[in-house]
């Protein structure tokens, strides 16, 4: 199943609940508009080289539309609109006053130097820059892109319009960023788990953890997780993972990363195991935080996990979300467990548009608050209507944005 079949599929189960009219569910469900663009650009070894980008523009009923930027080799208009109606939904469920987009570029990082980098998102944005904006589609990081990368959006952009730092987020804290953005989505990943296991009459403290995935969001989750006295017993990147039963020391792999340019390759303080067997541990947390698709109804039998928490998007395909909910797993989905990022990346443009700085703890605090709110409203959604926490939350996003599209007139 392609990924935009995946989350059509989430959103006409919501559709269904709601008793969504047709005319409405096709104007929610098409993208406003797709992007794509050929970028070109010089290699270090002075070779022409070229890759495909992409900007898709889900629904801007709410606000102006907001989503991440990946870089990955397998990015494709089919992935990229999927995630940007995911971000509608996203920003709709914890009530950020935002639509949604998402955009990408379809090159293997690991293969390019620095400048590579910076000379392929220089020239993406040359190819976007009249469609993104401060008020109308605002870029944040996500695989494969950093502050680093934001950085050089903004100063990209603003030669074209003008000094405005609000037009992409997820900056670096020197360089018009706010504190507490890169750790956002991971803390929120953190937060909400410790919220359901609460929910579900369960204990954070011991309680075991398995994360699949340790960049931005693995790692930050795995910190806030450890800190809440849960049990780390395994890290994955994306060919190699490692298991302790006792428990990993989670100070010692981030350690590990930072001294091995982000790899957990030779990890030798854990026992390595593989993707495919992290997936299916007998731990009472499971946290896929790499890509999505991981979880299908291949694997779906094996899966012991009582919880998932899906900090990367789209992990679970809808077939095993299907066999998973038969077998009673909780699932807490993307659209709720990972929108702590793009919660604060609101916070940084609120703060960019009224040039007033923001501290770590007025950042964390007003995080928790908007999390708790929207986890109990979508807690309290499913039980008054005896759906999955999936569900719920697409119920909550769909009403809000389809509210607003009516309320405008459009309809
Ligand atoms: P990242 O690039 O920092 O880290 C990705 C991690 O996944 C790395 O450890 C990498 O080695 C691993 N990985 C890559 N391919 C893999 C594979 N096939 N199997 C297992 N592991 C693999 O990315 P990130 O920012 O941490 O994003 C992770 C997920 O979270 C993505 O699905 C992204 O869309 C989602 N997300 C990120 C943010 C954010 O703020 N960064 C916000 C919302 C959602």
């Amino acid at each position: 199943m392609r990924a935009f079949e995946a989350t059509q599929l989430y959103f006409h189960q919501a559709a269904d609940q709601l008793e969504l009219s047709d005319n409405l569910r096709s104007l929610l469900v098409t993208p406003r508009r797709e992007v794509q663009v050929q970028v070109p650009y010089e290699t270090d070894g002075g070779e022409v080289a070229c890759v495909i980008g992409y900007r898709v523009q889900h629904n801007r009923a709410r606000g102006p539309m907001k989503g991440g930027l990946r870089y990955h080799h397998q990015v494709d208009l089919d992935e990229v609109r999927s995630l940007a109606s995911l971000m509608t939904w996203k920003t709709a469920v914890v009530n950020l006053p935002y639509g949604g987009a998402k955009g990408g570029v379809a090159v293997d990082v690991t293969k390019l130097s620095q400048r590579e980098l910076e000379r392929i998102t220089r020239r993406f944005v040359d190819e976007i820059h009249d469609v993104i904006g401060p008020d109308t589609d605002i870029p944040a990081p996500d695989m494969g892109t950093d502050h680093r990368v934001m950085a050089w959006i903004m100063d990209q952009h603003n030669k074209y319009h003008g000094f405005n730092p609000g037009v992409v987020t997820g900056k670096p804290v020197e360089y018009y960023g706010i504190p507490g953005r890169e750790e956002a989505t991971g803390r929120g990943v953190g937060l909400l788990t410790v919220k359901l296991l609460s929910r579900l009459t369960r204990k954070a403290a011991g309680a075991q953890v398995a994360i699949q995935g340790f960049g931005n969001v693995g790692t930050h989750t795995a910190k806030f997780l450890d800190e809440a006295g849960c049990q780390i017993v395994a890290i994955s990147g994306s060919r190699d993972g490692y298991y302790r039963s006792e428990g990993i020391d989670v100070r010692d792999a981030l350690h590990y990363v930072l001294e091995h340019q982000g790899s957990l390759e030779g990890y030798a303080s854990a026992d390595p195991i593989s993707n495919d067997e992290l997936l299916e541990l007998d731990v009472d947390v499971l946290i896929p935080a790499a890509v999505g698709g991981v979880i299908t109804v291949a694997n779906a039998p094996r899966i012991r996990a009582p919880i998932i928490v899906e900090a990367a998007n789209g992990p679970v395909l809808p077939d095993a979300d299907r066999l998973l909910a038969e077998r009673g797993v909780t699932i807490l989905p993307d659209v709720l467990a990972n929108a702590g990022g793009v919660t604060v990346s609101y916070f940084e443009w609120v703060q960019n548009r009224q040039h007033y700085k923001w501290n770590l703890d007025r950042v964390r605090g007003e995080l928790e608050r908007t999390l708790t709110t929207a986890f109990e409203e979508v807690w309290d959604e499913a039980r008054a209507h005896s759906v999955s926490l999936r569900t719920a939350a697409f119920m909550l996003g769909i009403r809000r944005v389809a509210r607003a599209a009516t309320l405008s007139g459009l309809v």
